[in-house]
């Protein structure tokens, strides 16, 4: 027999099978020697009030075993011979194309600048121990993409419950945890993700699509407002329809398509500084509790949001019990954001802390002071947009040219740089000490490996930014006592929450909306957001090829 239950339990009785099985039998009266197995379809913590509880729904296996998977298995069919789409990324966006071409019958052409997701880690340690950032090698850059090394928290704003739930039966079919299918929060892990992925990639070589390391796309091949192939570093050229999904730290190509005139717009983004306190305050303020987590709660998460000054600041992609993690692409850049382990079981908790920008702030007085000191520049922001923009091929309003936030993007990441001492060692600041403008004599340990130097973020950064932090953070220490606290460390900076350019497409077809058979994917193109709206849009952006293809073969 299988019966499904919803259940409020305390922690420890959610924590295990067993300790499942014991509740089971004295509040429903069932045998516990005839309890199977249970299976946990949903799972979320309720920690609004004092008694923190455990809501379940759970499917009870009596006196019988549960199926095999508990997963829905994909097809995927062999596609040798079968016609090729090339997908240039291989980040959550090009993965879940390459897999969803190969269950349309269609041979993947996957290339990727960086490296396999195992030699990538060694590049990674370099950042830390040598200050070196290989700009083809990071953590940006690499099989898996932003998303290899990163917290793989896998929830999403998405509405579309089905695709969502396609993302995390196709991860478990690759070796995650199958908790993920019921976690109201899912996470996979800095630790795990790596096995994943390599099976991704076994897949897609196993069906006969190809996988190209260390091989970086230089120009598409543009016909006729078609777009015929791509070139790549290695004096090579692949012919077909293009999925591109190369994430927003590829500046080389937005700059390439800007200027070989494939139309682009501006997107808003937002920056700010990643915040770390000590995991255990965090639970203890989490969990109402001064003895935090306990033995039976995961580390707590927290999620802020408020309004100053018409802009939105919020606490953006939380780690708990993670590690900051320096996150730059290139030379001359500090940027930092942040991951986990599958256990969460660091001293510290992390968290993005944004202030949202639209392309028309930069003509505010304090960016456009910034941006003066970036270029050196008594001009207004409109000069030094002009200025930057060395193609000249701008006739519209500046502050809406398709390149304005990745500029100021670049001005901030040198400046974290420059008062990091040119090194990765970055730029921080107690958190009560930045509210109240003061410099920090000394910086509480840090996850950040590189190391911090203290910094008055206060001072030099924006104050359009500065102001709403601030304003932000008593709003959040108001709401959450004990939050706003010298014991958490402000960590310059974060620049990199979302791609501050579009590369428009149209609703319908997803195709560039000038070039044919170009198709803009993932987060880089701007319709992403974190791992699984990537692999949503990649999925989507698959079909969109695949229906191309047989528009153009008749
Ligand atoms: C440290 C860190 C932690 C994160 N944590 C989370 C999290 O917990 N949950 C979450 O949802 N999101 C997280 N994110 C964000 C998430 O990783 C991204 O939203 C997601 O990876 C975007 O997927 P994508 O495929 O669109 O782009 P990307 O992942 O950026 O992939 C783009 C790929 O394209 C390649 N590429 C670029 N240019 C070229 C070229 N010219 N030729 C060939 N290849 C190229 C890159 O090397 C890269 O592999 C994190 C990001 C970072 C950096």
């Amino acid at each position: 027999m299988v019966v499904e239950y919803q259940l409020r339990v305390l922690p420890e009785q959610a924590y295990s099978e067993q300790s499942l099985k014991r509740y089971l039998a004295r509040e429903k009266g069932k045998d516990e020697r005839t309890i199977q197995a249970i299976r946990v379809l949903k799972k979320s913590i309720d920690a609004r009030q004092r008694t923190v509880y455990v809501n379940l729904t759970v499917r009870v296996y009596i006196n019988e075993m549960p199926e095999d998977d508990v997963w829905i298995q994909t097809e995927y069919p062999n596609v040798e011979g079968k016609p090729a789409v090339i997908v240039v990324g291989a980040g959550p966006g090009g993965l879940f194309a390459a897999l969803r071409l190969i269950e349309l019958g269609i041979r993947p052409i996957v290339v990727e600048r960086g490296k396999n997701v195992r030699d990538r880690k060694l590049d990674l340690a370099r950042i830390s121990r040598d200050h070196k950032v290989d700009p083809e090698s990071n953590y940006s850059f690499g099989e898996g993409g932003a998303g290899a090394y990163s917290d793989g928290k896998l929830y999403t704003r998405s509405k579309k419950r089905g695709n969502v739930d396609k993302i995390l039966n196709v991860f478990c079919q690759h070796g995650a945890s199958v908790s993920i299918l019921s976690d109201a929060h899912p996470h996979i892990g800095t630790d795990k993700l790596p096995r994943v992925i390599e099976n991704m990639r076994k897949t897609i070589l196993q069906c006969g699509g190809e996988v190209h390391f260390e091989t970086r796309m230089d120009e598409l091949i543009l016909e006729n407002q078609e777009v015929k192939g791509i070139r790549t570093n290695q004096g090579r050229a692949f012919y077909g329809p293009v999925i591109l999904a190369t994430g927003h730290s590829a500046r080389d190509v937005y700059r390439w398509l800007y200027t070989h005139q494939v139309a682009l717009e501006p997107k808003g983004l937002a920056v700010g500084v990643r915040l770390e306190h000590p995991a255990k305050l965090i639970d203890q303020i989490q969990y109402h509790s001064k003895n935090g987590r306990g033995n039976y709660l995961p580390a707590a998460e927290y999620s802020f949001v408020t309004q100053v000054g018409g802009r939105g600041v919020y606490s953006f992609c939380m780690c708990p019990g993670g590690f900051v993690v320096p996150a730059a692409s290139g030379p001359q850049q500090i940027v930092v954001n942040g991951m986990s382990p599958s256990n969460r079981g660091s001293q510290w908790s992390n968290s993005g802390m944004v202030v949202e920008l639209h392309p028309e702030d930069l003509g505010e007085a304090s960016l456009t002071r910034f941006m003066q000191e970036y270029t050196e520049s008594q001009g207004t922001i409109q000069d030094i947009i002009r200025t930057l923009d060395v193609s000249g091929n701008w006739a519209g309003d500046p502050l809406q040219h398709p390149l304005a936030l990745l500029y100021f993007q670049e001005a901030l990441e040198k400046q974290n740089w420059i008062q990091g001492h040119y090194r990765q060692t970055a730029p921080a600041q107690r958190m009560a000490d930045f509210v109240h403008r003061r410099l920090s004599y000394d910086l509480p340990r840090s996850s950040y490996a590189p190391g911090l130097i203290s910094s008055p973020l206060h001072f030099w950064m924006p104050e359009f930014i500065t102001s709403r932090l601030a304003q932000g953070f008593e709003t959040f220490g108001r709401n959450s006592r004990g939050f706003l606290t010298n014991e958490a460390v402000m960590i310059g900076g974060e620049s990199r929450t979302s791609s501050p350019v579009r590369i428009v497409r149209d609703r319908e077809t997803l195709q560039h909306l000038v070039v044919k058979g170009l198709f803009p994917c993932g987060e880089g193109a701007g319709y992403a957001g974190g791992i699984v709206s990537a692999g949503v849009d990649g999925e989507r952006c698959a079909e969109a090829a695949a229906a191309w293809i047989s528009a153009v073969k008749g």
